[in-house]
């Protein structure tokens, strides 16, 4: 099949109208770096693209006091630019900041980042830390999904992300991210892990979510790890504690896999990494 068409629009209703008329045929092309790549090997061959760069309302980045909304259509360079991203907030800075190389900053989207669905894509885990609603539209409505939920339950043809959201983290939560990258520079990561720590006024954990990345078949939240740490403080033997939980759920989860061993040892850093930057960024910004 050939490539008939390229729709530049500058509206959500047109690429609706598009997606519902072409159904699969249709492809939404966003910053390309992804999709450039899977049209070249002849992964796909849609009759039509629908060029959503120019739509403003994707691009938004919005703060109304209570949530943090960002349109599918946000750069990973607009996130490390953004001031908000700081702070608690610093490991969705971080995890934007390690994706590829600038030019992959300036034009990969957080939209195209969920909706390629790859279980290493860097912006996910922190995403479901910080417990993410993502929105779709299509011709037949809106549908909203926790972003942990979204790959049980993922994009249809028919549909556009247009947003994600989520509560914003209060004073004493910190949200912090690892990353192991196969090379420094360009390299797709292959284990990530996040989190989001509520202390309390004595540095106790309240509440935690973890999700990790490239661990399954998709993103998920870890929630073993959770159960292990709520109530305890990060010391050196919570950290060990928690590590040997997640490894026991590695064990069971990618039994037989030839990566096993090797992302047991590397999980150890990467965990470590997130846990004790939670406690360091959490005694600056949290008001314990
Ligand atoms: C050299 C290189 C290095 C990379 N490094 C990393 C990395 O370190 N970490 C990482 O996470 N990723 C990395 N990537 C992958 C890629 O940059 C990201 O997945 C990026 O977020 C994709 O966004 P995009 O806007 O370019 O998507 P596109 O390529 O435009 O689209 C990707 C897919 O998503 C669909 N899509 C896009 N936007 C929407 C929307 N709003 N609604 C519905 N469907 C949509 C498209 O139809 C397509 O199927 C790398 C890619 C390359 C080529």
């Amino acid at each position: 099949m050939t490539l008939n068409q390229v729709y530049n629009v500058d509206n959500i209703n047109e690429v609706i109208e598009i997606l519902g008329n072409f159904g699969k045929d249709a492809k939404i092309i966003a910053g390309g770096t992804d999709i450039v790549i899977a049209l070249k090997n002849e992964k796909i061959s849609p009759k039509v693209l629908i060029d959503i760069t120019k739509i403003e309302d994707l691009k938004k980045i919005e703060d109304d006091g209570e949530y943090i909304t960002l349109g599918a259509g946000v750069t990973f360079t607009n996130i490390v630019e953004n001031h908000l991203f700081r702070g608690n907030l610093w490991g969705l800075y971080k995890a934007c900041r390690m994706v590829g190389s600038p030019q992959i900053r300036n034009k990969g989207t957080i939209g195209g980042n969920i909706a390629n669905g790859s279980a290493a894509a860097d912006s996910i885990p922190p995403l479901i830390a910080l417990g993410s609603i993502v929105r779709l539209v299509s011709i037949e409505g809106v549908r909203e999904i926790s972003l942990e939920d979204y790959y049980t339950d993922p994009i249809k043809e028919n549909e556009l992300i247009t947003e994600i959201k989520f509560i914003k983290p209060k004073g004493n939560q910190v949200l912090t991210f690892a990353k192991l990258g196969l090379r420094k520079a360009l390299a797709i990561s292959r284990l990530t892990s996040a989190s989001l720590v509520e202390f309390d006024s004595e540095g106790f954990i309240n509440s935690i979510r973890v999700a990790s990345g490239a661990l399954g078949k998709y993103p998920m939240r870890e929630y073993e790890v959770e159960n292990y740490l709520i109530g305890k403080k990060i010391r050196e033997e919570t950290v060990e504690g928690a590590i040997e939980t997640l490894q026991n759920s590695m064990d069971e989860r990618l039994k037989g896999r030839s990566t096993l061993p090797y992302k047991r040892v590397a999980i150890s850093g990467i965990l470590r990494e997130t846990l004790e930057s939670a406690m360091t960024i959490g005694s600056e910004v949290a008001a314990w």
